[in-house]
């Protein structure tokens, strides 16, 4: 196992080292030029791998991905770690099932952290371009009613004057009716008739108007999430907290032949 011996290894070489008269410093100099793992490293890994918490400089949690990948094979949760490569620390995420498991349980196997950055941008960059497809056809939209603004100008005052209108003939309608009592069911049934007229003048207009200010406020909305979308790729990788407020969940499959990482937005559209 690649894991057990090198500690093994490195740990006879501390030894040798220290039985042949090297300061501490310099046997530390001397693992990092072999790039072999430090005891502290070694240790800090091995705390990792047991699920303990390192102690750190601040509060940020340690992985940026963690509790946002599910497997897309078999819905288990993708657990941090870290493993040394070349004496670099790499961050690796691996399906819960698999790594308890074994490849019989599930088909994913473990994604890189820059494999799912990569993704994560281009799908943000993605998701910004689709929305601005979105902002040029309600652009469109508006100068089309800009367009034939004019006639709605026209329309909207044609209804105005019908409003006010049958206000009026309603108000009379009401003032014969207490002259003629004989006949009230009749001037009912008009002021009944007027009445539905208003109405429906009236939901006519308030359509022309909201028509307006609807597009307006989703004109409005749009370029709010662009802008939002547009923050967070300023930066390379993504920032964490600007990853948690976009993305709910990142669906992730990873195998031998391949993988894919399909993302949940966190802003219903
Ligand atoms: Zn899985």
């Amino acid at each position: 196992m690649e894991i057990a011996d090198e500690p093994a290894e490195t740990v006879r070489m501390i030894y040798s080292l220290y039985l042949s008269g090297s300061q501490l410093r310099d046997i530390a100099k001397e693992l990092n030029a072999r790039r072999r793992k430090t005891p502290a490293q070694m240790q800090a890994e091995l705390a990792h791998r047991n699920g303990k918490k390192m102690p750190q400089g601040n509060n940020r949690p340690k992985h940026r991905y963690a509790g946002l990948l599910r497997c897309a094979d078999c819905g288990a949760v993708f657990i941090p770690q870290n493993r040394w490569w070349n004496g670099k620390c790499r961050v690796e995420y691996v399906c819960k099932t698999y790594l308890e498991n074994g490849r019989a349980h599930c088909t994913s196997r473990r994604i890189h952290e820059e494999a799912l950055d990569a993704v994560v941008a281009g799908e943000i960059a993605a998701l910004r371009d689709r929305l601005r497809g979105e902002e040029a056809e309600l652009i469109q939209q508006k100068k089309m009613r800009a367009s034939g603004k004019l006639l709605l100008d026209a329309r909207i005052s044609a209804l105005q004057r019908k409003v006010e209108s049958l206000d009026s003939d309603i108000e009379a309608l009401l003032m014969e009716r207490i002259q003629d009592k004989a006949n009230s069911a009749r001037y009912d049934a008009l002021a009944a008739k007027l009445s539905a007229e208003q109405t429906s003048a009236k939901r006519e207009l308030s359509g022309i108007n909201s028509g307006d200010a609807e597009l307006q406020s989703r004109l409005k909305n749009l370029r709010k999430q662009i802008a939002e979308l547009n923050t967070a790729l300023e930066h390379t990788p993504v920032e964490e907290t600007k990853l948690r407020a976009l993305i709910a969940c990142i669906h992730v499959k990873q195998d031998q032949k391949g993988g894919c990482a399909l993302i949940e937005w966190k802003t219903a559209d």
